[in-house]
Parts: structure tokens; C-alpha cells; sequence
């Protein structure tokens, strides 16, 4: 096993034992549900908006080691974000996910974030990894609904 894989193993194991910021959001302004049939991953995104920027961000949900551990680390990292620039970070992770060419020198500056691009070599567990990022986006376009990768 390489370095890489033992830090992104590593990274994953933690945030799936102890997911940060999993907890419902009792005053969320944005909420969303997500699921994704191939794996069977549900996820709950609640998000508490100041204007424009992300107050609060937390999950709740049931699912695979991967899909729990990325929204983990998204809440972590869109935390105190606008919502342009969460937009942006979307994309960027996105691109990292499905192994975009290019994608790459922007994964060294996602921090933490980058130990998902492993991900893009198992097709599979793509979509795993992007449930809660599509979850947050359904919320944040609109008050309420599901997300499925679908
Ligand atoms: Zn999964």
C-alpha cells in the first residue's frame, strides 16, 4: 500500500468514526435530503445561512465509510464560506472526483479534501463521495427537496 493510500485510509477511517458537525440543525434556513441508490448512502444537509455566508453547516445520515467521511470534511470546509465560494469549492472538488484532467494541481490546494481524489479511481465510490456535496447544493437552491446522484 502507498503513502497516499495509507493517509487517505487513514483520513477516511477518522472522519467515518467520528464524523464532525453530525448532528440536525434545529433553526437550519436551507435543508436537504440526498440519497444514493447504488450504495444505499443517505444524507440529511442543514445549513444556516448569515446573508450570504454559511453559518452553520451540519449532516445526519446513514451510509458507506466514504460517503459519511466526505461530508464530514465538506462541513468542515465550507464552514464560514459564501456561497459563491462553496459554489466554487463544489466544482473543484467535483472535477477532482470524476478525475477531470486538470483537476489535479487544483486538488494540492484543497487541504484535507484532496485525500478524496483517490476516489476517482473506483468509479463506484465516486458518487459516494459526491452525495452530500449535491445534497448541500438541492439546499442551497432551494428550501427543501431530495438529491439523488442519479
Ligand atoms: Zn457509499
Amino acid at each position: 500500500m502507498s503513502e497516499l493510500s495509507e493517509l487517505y485510509q487513514e483520513v477516511i477511517l477518522d472522519h467515518n468514526k467520528s464524523p464532525r458537525n453530525f448532528h440536525k440543525l434545529k433553526d437550519a434556513d436551507r435543508t436537504a435530503d440526498g440519497y444514493n441508490p447504488l450504495c444505499g448512502d443517505k444524507v440529511t444537509v442543514y445549513v444556516k445561512l448569515d446573508g450570504e455566508v454559511i453559518r452553520e453547516i451540519s449532516f445526519e445520515g446513514s451510509g458507506c465509510a466514504i460517503s459519511k467521511a466526505s461530508a464530514s470534511m465538506m462541513t468542515e470546509s465550507l464552514k464560514g464560506k459564501t456561497a459563491g465560494e462553496a459554489e466554487a469549492l463544489f466544482d473543484r472538488v467535483h472535477k477532482m472526483l470524476t478525475g477531470e484532467p486538470g483537476a489535479n494541481g487544483g486538488a494540492a490546494d484543497l487541504g484535507k479534501l484532496a485525500v478524496l481524489s483517490g476516489v476517482c479511481q473506483f468509479p463506484a465510490r465516486v458518487k459516494c463521495a459526491s452525495l452530500s456535496w449535491h445534497t448541500f447544493q438541492a439546499a442551497m437552491k432551494k428550501a427543501g427537496g431530495t438529491a439523488s446522484t442519479e
